[in-house]
């Protein structure tokens, strides 16, 4: 049976020397500050925002929350970040996607101070990530690289394979697998909907980063033995519980779990790593702007 990869786990290890950041900045005079903006009436997203908040509670760092009404004009949510861009107790601006389909999802990415961009999506740091020379590393594919670390799973010659060519999973997993640094040195395949053949990608696959939103859809018989999986997918299925749904990833666990070296859960693998990432980022913004030499865990 495969290994199981406890992200809560590691998240906690990260939270808590995230939390000796937050001290190191108190000593210098500094508090981080993370500013998350929600223009949606989605509950998932509101969930999410609500967590991310909780956790910057838990370490110290100030969390503020600004609503936009989801059918407000875009300039009502560009005033809004340049506002949360302009503030100096503000080290971090998150918006929340999806936007209205009204609002130009690019347009807001790019509006944020790329300071500020601790979700890593400004095409500035795009660009800095596919260089090598990152200012934040996107939260789900750089809590990814901490899971493997903290597994001992070498990247380094591997045969990595991730399905999903997002902005905000696949393609900047890939990235961090290509690059000539700890973490990356994988061979690195990027399967999405148009692959060909992904069966056979999987076959030589060492390391798997499923990441396509798709329930289940990776089973056992797909996968090398002993492979590294990391499930990254959360995804709603109806079920017989109290919410009438549940959470499951891209891959069937079972079967899997029969199969690889090792393997993440859903939920407890990806998400908190995800979450714990984006302090990360936060305190590493603080840390920049007040010129604190902040040991980032
Ligand atoms: P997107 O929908 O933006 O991207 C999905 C990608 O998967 C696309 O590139 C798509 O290909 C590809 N794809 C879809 N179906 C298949 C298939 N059958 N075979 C191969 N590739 C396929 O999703 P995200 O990247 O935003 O998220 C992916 C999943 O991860 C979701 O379940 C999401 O909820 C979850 N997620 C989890 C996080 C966490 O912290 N655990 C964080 C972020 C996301 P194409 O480009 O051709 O359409």
């Amino acid at each position: 049976m495969a290994e199981v990869i406890d992200g809560e786990a590691v998240a906690a290890e990260v939270r808590s020397g995230i939390a000796d950041c937050v001290d190191t900045l108190a000593s210098a005079g500094a508090r981080p500050g993370l500013a998350t903006v929600l223009m949606s009436d989605d509950s998932a997203s509101e969930t999410y925002v609500s967590m991310k908040q909780r956790d910057c509670e838990e370490v110290g760092i100030e969390g503020i929350h600004v609503d936009v009404d989801a059918d407000a004009p875009a300039t009502a949510l560009f005033d809004t970040i340049d506002d949360l861009n302009a503030r100096a107790d503000v080290h971090g601006v998150l918006v929340q996607l999806p936007v209205p389909e009204h609002v130009d999802r690019r347009a807001v990415l790019r509006r944020i101070d790329p300071e500020k961009d601790v979700d890593g999506f400004h095409p500035e740091n795009v660009g800095r990530l596919v260089a090598g020379d990152a200012r934040y590393k996107p939260c789900t594919p750089h809590g990814i690289q901490k899971l493997l670390a903290a597994y001992d799973i070498d990247t380094e010659g591997a045969d990595a394979v991730v399905i999903g060519r997002s902005d905000i999973v696949g393609k900047p997993m890939a990235n961090l697998l290509i690059q000539k640094a700890p973490g990356g040195n994988a061979t690195t395949t990027v399967c999405h909907s148009r692959t060909a053949d992904l069966e056979a990608k999987l076959a030589d696959a060492d390391i798997v980063v499923a990441a396509a939103g798709v329930p289940e859809f990776v089973d056992g018989s797909m996968l090398k033995p002993g492979a590294a999986v990391i499930d990254v997918g959360i995804n709603r299925v109806d079920a017989d519980t109290e919410k009438g749904y549940e959470l499951v990833g891209d891959v069937d666990y079972d079967s899997a779990s029969e199969v690889a070296g090792a393997i993440t859960p859903v939920p407890g693998g990806v998400g908190p790593m995800t979450r714990a990432m984006l302090l990360y980022n936060t305190v590493k913004s603080a840390g920049r702007r007040h010129g604190v030499d902040v040991t980032l865990p």
